[in-house]
């Protein structure tokens, strides 16, 4: 039953009831771009440009960028292409940046957009080359930062892509504190992507490359999903749209309960498409929002799990 229902399922992600969820791919670059297409992506809810920067000595120049970003707009006409502006830190050193030292903890680092706000000549023509990318094409652009984590930060992204003349600017939610204060974020950003890796990471303490901590790795702690559905609530107070793309949304169970707590769209890598496609579309928006409701209810992750299947009969 299981396999005929992703057989079946195709189309825009919907709710058994017509409830739309877009569904949208995580890519690193075009050539991701097959993969999502076979898969049905909607869109791009993360474009992880960092891998046009990575080891090389200069930084990509502007045409390059404009031609690697137009091929991806071009992809998906009508559709939406979120992109992130590029996530750098000490971890993933970049020869063209100023040196950033040692840094004893690369993921409480200079890392993410606080490296952007310290070379914004490098987010400014990233910037501009996405506002030059998008002309012609017919697809939404969307920009939004990595590692946002307080409204003063929104701000400056909001002003910076303002002036490139990018209008649709939001934040990623990856740091407890800007999930705590989306009410506030939400003053500039234009929309919320929750990265729960991320997240999952910083809300346990638990650095993400560590293996002995996969416990703690788990976007199924509640702490976790407590900032999620803060965020999702704070997004919906203030009419913004509120994704999710970290590998959460893969989960065909948790991507249910992340419709229920009040996420607005999927994205994930494309071959998780079809599970989760098929998942959403066994399950009514009531019944996501109470597997929702239930799995806050508990004291832990596992718990949280069966919890929230039993409201979602129709999974398998
Ligand atoms: C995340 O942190 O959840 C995320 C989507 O970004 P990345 O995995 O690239 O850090
Ligand atoms: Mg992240």
């Amino acid at each position: 039953a299981r396999a005929a229902a992703v057989a079946e399922s195709s189309g825009p992600g919907r709710t058994r009831d017509g409830h739309p969820v877009p569904l949208l791919a995580n890519i690193g670059g075009p050539a991701d771009l097959g993969a999502a297409v076979a898969n049905g992506a909607e869109g791009v809810g993360l474009y992880r440009t960092e891998f046009l920067f990575l080891d090389r000595e200069h930084a990509p120049g502007h045409q390059e960028q404009v031609d690697a970003y137009r091929e991806v707009l071009e992809a998906f006409p009508g559709g939406k292409v979120v992109v992130r502006t590029l996530d750098a830190g000490s971890d993933k050193p970049l020869a063209f940046l100023p040196p950033m030292g040692e840094e004893p903890n690369p993921a409480l680092g200079e890392r993410g957009m606080r490296m952007g706000r310290r070379v914004p000549e490098v987010t400014d023509a990233q910037l501009r080359a996405l506002a030059e990318a998008q002309q012609g094409t017919q697809a939404r652009l969307q920009v939004m930062a990595p590692m946002v984590t307080d409204a003063a930060d929104a701000e400056w992204f909001a002003d910076t892509a303002g002036r490139a003349g990018i209008h649709d600017a939001g934040v990623m939610v990856e740091v407890p504190a800007a999930a705590l204060r989306a009410h506030h974020l939400a003053e500039t950003a234009a929309f919320f992507s929750i990265g729960t890796n991320d997240l999952t990471q910083y809300t346990c303490a638990a650095d993400r490359e560590i293996g002995a901590l996969g416990r703690f790795q788990d976007p199924w702690q509640t702490a976790v999903l407590d900032l999620i559905a803060a965020t999702a609530t704070a997004a919906g107070k203030a009419d913004r749209s509120c994704g999710v793309c970290g590998e959460a949304a893969a989960d065909p169970v948790l991507s249910c309960v992340l419709v229920g707590l009040g996420v607005t769209s999927l994205s994930m890598g494309a071959t998780a498409l079809p599970l989760v496609r098929a998942a959403l579309a066994q399950a009514t928006l009531e019944q996501c929002r109470r597997a929702g409701a239930a799995a806050l209810a508990e004291r832990g992750p596992g718990e949280a799990k069966r919890a929230a299947r039993e409201h979602l009969p129709g999974l398998a």
